[in-house]
């Protein structure tokens, strides 16, 4: 019941949105329906193999998977957002940094928006998030105890900073955050973490020792309630537009000082401009996206939900593919899992 009403949400803002985003072309007779909104109506991924198409702030994916709502050592938050799905090669190592984060002494992570089923622009909130290879992690230690849908909608996160200020608040910030930056800087596909400035300079202040991994930690606004993890381009994503690669060194000193000026504060001036996803139409993403939107979904959720438990939800009992919309029991078809 509970997943219905979240649908009939879903719905419904998609229908409202509809109404408003309906951009009238130059005959003003064709309308083009907004990027959003297709992506957005999306409750399952394209059952193809997994490739990511565009760039993070422009782009879609196919044999996307999703992170279960719970996992051994992680509570996936604002589940009516269906936002736990991701390219195989993310999600696992999200699954990854779960385990490797409890070695490191946190208690678990809490999982925040990863990305639509099947990607593209989102019908709030963020810019990138599109490839299925960006994801939040809260900067929140996971509480001892399974949340509640309800409470998983309402919680609040955890500022790291002082009320009104750009620093970090020392009575919140602990060596297990330290930790489980550390921890996600350094695996090879992931290429950025963005946290806020506060942050960074926190961590070029106090990191002792091997200060190689800061290079992966970008300033950015936001991001002092959770931090923003992007892997690189998958392997076999040929469509993947790659980011340019983070500069040399640890970001500290100079690069970071500008981010304590009031330059980056500023309100900006003149008229607001429309967001990218607010006016996005298909026509502005690789033509692959029109593939992914109209690719059968796979046969239920479970059979593409990562557990953590042997991978797959233990409601797939067959070995069925992720990737096979009409499933022949007898014989799997191949999914290719990263290696490790
Ligand atoms: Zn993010």
């Amino acid at each position: 019941m509970r997943r219905y009403l979240a649908r009939m949400t879903r719905v419904l803002a998609l229908a409202l949105c509809g109404v408003v985003g309906l951009a009238q072309g130059d005959d003003g007779v064709r309308a083009e329906t907004l990027a959003k909104n297709l992506f957005g109506s999306k409750d399952l991924p394209a059952a193809t193999a997994p490739q990511a198409h565009g760039f993070y702030s422009k782009g879609c994916f196919a044999g996307g998977v999703a992170i279960a709502a719970d996992g051994p050592n992680w509570q996936a938050m604002r589940l009516s957002r269906n936002r736990r799905w991701g390219h195989p090669d993310l999600i696992h190592l999200v699954e990854r940094l779960s385990r490797d984060a409890v070695a490191d002494g946190w208690p678990g992570l809490l999982i925040g928006d990863i990305s639509q089923p099947r990607g593209g622009p989102m019908l709030s909130g963020h810019a990138s998030h599109q490839l299925g290879l960006d994801a939040d992690i809260w900067l929140t230690p996971m509480p001892n105890r399974r949340m509640s849908r309800r409470e998983r909608e309402n919680k609040s996160a955890t500022s790291m900073l002082k009320n009104n200020s750009l620093y970090v608040d020392d009575r919140v910030w602990t060596r297990a955050h330290e930790a489980v930056l550390k921890r996600a800087a350094s695996y090879r596909q992931v290429e950025r973490i963005l946290v806020h400035p506060g942050i960074k300079k926190k961590l070029c202040d106090t990191v002792t020792g091997d200060r190689s991994w800061l290079q992966k930690i970008r300033p950015f606004w936001g991001h002092y309630y959770h931090f923003h993890l992007r892997i690189g381009c998958p392997a076999g994503s040929t469509g993947c537009k790659r980011q340019a690669a983070t500069p040399a060194g640890d970001g500290c000193g100079k690069p970071l000082a500008w981010w304590f000026t009031d330059e980056p504060w500023r309100k900006p001036t003149g008229p607001a401009k429309p967001k990218a996803r607010d006016i996005m139409t298909m026509a502005s993403l690789p033509a692959a996206c029109r593939a992914v939107l109209s690719a059968p979904g796979p046969r239920s959720e479970s059979v593409v939900t990562v557990t953590g438990n042997g991978s797959f939800s233990a409601a797939s009992s067959a070995p069925v593919s992720a990737f096979a919309p009409t499933p022949d029991r007898k014989i799997p078809v191949p999914f290719s899992r990263p290696s490790r």
